[in-house]
This record gives structure tokens, C-alpha cells and sequence, in this order.
């Protein structure tokens, strides 16, 4: 293996968690902005067709690794609920920027994140990859969790088109740190989008299980979905000081080659 020059983060149940309730916040203010542009839907109803419409969205993005948006969702829930409304419409915008805001409100740094990150700014490149599908609402949930100054190089999944574990997400990594990919560790919570889309797109995977290992409730960002549990031979870490541990003695292997 190559010696590490960069670490790039997921952040949604990596370096930030989401309190439980703001999904359902998210959905009440999304409904409430379609009411005030005149579209009024029941909660119910609308939330069972959002989530229907997304888990069909997020299914085609594994066939492609192209990334979705939550406009999609939103115009085909409508759909369902007999308004043809196009996704492009200003008032699915509004309740886009409403349905966000709530993730703005309710997201936390993990403790010790800010200081993690400092700690390795002297000594690495740091990059952020994030799936997703409203650039602008996590680039806004990092200044924040005053995290945007600490990283080198972000990219949000939305922003890019391409989301993990489509291996262009980890290529634009590499070409942004102009590094190797051999060169740089992913640290992430998700198997399947972390951990082996890393792997394959030949970076350093690095798992981390501290949220799961607290029962802390998973970011309801995209629906759940399955994961496989990691086969052996993938680093694995629980808190911020086991990683600081793991780049230390990798660094210190390199030294005695
Ligand atoms: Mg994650």
C-alpha cells in the first residue's frame, strides 16, 4: 500500500448524526410549503408516495451510480396523489429548500470531530465525499458545523451528478487531491457505498462503526437500505482516537520500509 497523503470523510453518521425526529420535521415543513403555494396534500399520504417515489429513484441510481434529487421525488409523489406538477416547478423548489432546512436545524458534529480534523490538517490533505442530492443544503450543514475551512477539497454527490459507490464519486477525490487513489483513506459508516465502493475504486477503505456501536439512530437522509456485513482485512474503527491510532502505526510501518 501506498503512504497515506490524504483522508477523505463521509459525513452524514461519520463525522456529523441528524437528531431522529428530523425526517418527520422535514416532511411536515415540506408539506406545509406546498400548502402555502396552494398544493395542499395529506401528510400521510404524501409521505408514504415521497418515500415510494424515492426508494424507485434510488434504485435506478444503483443501476447507473447517476444521482438523484429530491425535486424527482416530490413531482412523482404528486403525481400519485393526482397533481402533475414538473419537478422544475418554483413551488417543488420552495419545498425542497424547506424539506433541508430542517436537516440544517437538527445536525450535529460528532464530539471530537473539529479537533480529529485539526489534528490531522498538518500532516494530511483532508477531503469531504458526500451523497447528497441537494448540494447546496450540505454545503450549508458544513459551514454550520463550522467544518468547510478544515477541508482541502469537498465534493457532495448532488453537486457532482455521481454519487458512492459509483467509482467516478472516488475518482473525482483523486483528481481533485491530483494524489494517487492508492494514497488516500476513506473513512465511512456505509459498507456497500464507503467501504467497498473505496476499495474498488482503489483507496484505502477505512470502516467506522461509532454510530452503530452507540445505537445512535442512523442520518434519515436516502431510505435505508440493506447492508452486507464488511468481510475481513477492512480497518475498523469506533472513535476519532482509534483512527488517529491507525494512520500513526501505518505511518510508522512506511518509515521502516
Ligand atoms: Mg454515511
Amino acid at each position: 500500500m501506498n503512504a497515506v497523503k490524504a483522508v477523505a470523510f463521509d459525513l452524514f453518521n461519520t463525522l456529523i448524526t441528524v437528531e431522529p425526529d428530523a425526517l418527520p420535521v422535514a416532511l411536515g415543513r415540506l408539506v406545509a410549503s406546498l400548502a402555502r403555494n396552494g398544493l395542499e396534500v395529506d401528510e400521510q399520504v404524501f409521505a408514504a408516495a415521497h418515500r415510494q417515489a424515492a426508494l424507485d429513484h434510488v434504485a435506478k441510481t444503483r443501476i447507473d451510480g447517476r444521482e438523484t434529487h429530491n425535486r424527482f421525488w416530490i413531482s412523482d409523489a404528486l403525481a400519485a396523489l393526482g397533481s402533475n406538477v414538473m419537478p422544475d416547478d418554483r413551488r417543488i423548489a420552495a419545498a425542497v429548500e424547506a424539506y433541508f432546512s430542517a436537516f440544517l436545524e437538527l445536525s450535529r458534529r460528532i464530539p471530537g470531530t473539529r479537533r480529529l480534523l485539526e489534528t490531522l490538517r498538518p500532516d494530511y490533505r483532508l477531503g469531504l465525499l458526500s451523497n447528497f442530492t441537494h448540494g447546496p443544503a450540505a454545503s450549508a450543514v458544513l459551514d454550520q458545523l463550522e467544518l468547510t475551512p478544515l477541508f482541502d477539497l469537498v465534493i457532495i454527490s448532488g453537486d457532482l451528478g455521481y454519487r458512492k459507490p459509483h467509482p467516478r464519486a472516488f475518482e473525482a477525490l483523486s483528481r481533485g487531491f491530483q494524489l494517487e487513489p492508492g494514497s488516500i483513506v476513506f473513512v465511512g459508516d456505509d459498507p456497500e457505498c464507503d467501504v467497498h465502493g473505496a476499495r474498488n475504486a482503489g483507496l484505502q477503505p477505512v470502516w467506522t462503526t461509532y454510530v452503530r456501536d452507540r445505537n445512535i439512530p442512523f442520518a434519515p437522509g436516502l431510505p435505508a437500505e440493506p447492508t452486507d456485513p464488511i468481510d475481513g482485512g477492512i480497518p475498523r474503527i469506533s472513535d476519532w482516537h482509534q483512527l488517529t491510532n491507525y494512520l500513526g502505526n501505518e505511518r510508522k510501518k512506511k518509515r521502516q520500509m
